[in-house]
């Protein structure tokens, strides 16, 4: 396939592009993990910091899109609610008499917390099954050029 810009034929499927670049990273680890055979847990973790980072850009770039993540949203929930309830227990032990109005408070803050969560659930819903087919669907389609990295589209009849 040729790129429509600098005319290379090195123009390939980004799927491709991204393993190869993935292959890259793992052929990197295995060498950080034999200079560091006795470097100690520290350095390993060190080193697998940079190897993350030496995947190449092309492969970034070529990297397919991703489903939003659920968990995170209902993680973020779970650690509001543990991070209220005993900050609410903080006021109330200071405040006198207003026991009441902060427990008012606070079921007010889980509603519309809960609220949010729910909205941010169906707005990643939303994008997990109207916009991320559809990203997936051009991703599986386009070609990528490796010499310059130009993300195109073939003409319709090739
Ligand atoms: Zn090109």
């Amino acid at each position: 396939m040729q790129c429509p810009k600098c005319k290379s034929e090195d123009a390939v499927k980004p799927s491709v592009v991204h393993a190869s670049g993935l292959s890259d990273i793992q052929f990197h680890s295995r060498g950080h993990a034999w200079a560091l055979g006795d470097g100690g847990l520290l350095l390993g973790f060190g080193s697998t910091k940079a190897i993350g980072t030496s995947q190449t850009q092309l492969s970034k770039l070529a990297a397919p899109p991703r489903k939003k993540r659920y968990r995170y949203l209902i993680l973020a929930w779970l650690i509001g609610f543990f991070m209220a309830e005993p900050l609410i227990d903080v006021f109330t032990a200071s405040a006198r008499n207003s026991d009441a109005l902060l427990r008012q408070d606070f079921q007010t803050f889980a509603y519309v917390f809960s609220a949010l969560v729910v909205l941010g659930l169906a707005i990643f819903w939303r994008f997990n099954h109207v916009i991320f087919p559809r990203r997936r669907d051009v991703w599986n389609r386009s070609f990528m050029c490796q010499r310059c990295g130009e993300v195109f589209h073939p003409p319709p009849g090739q």
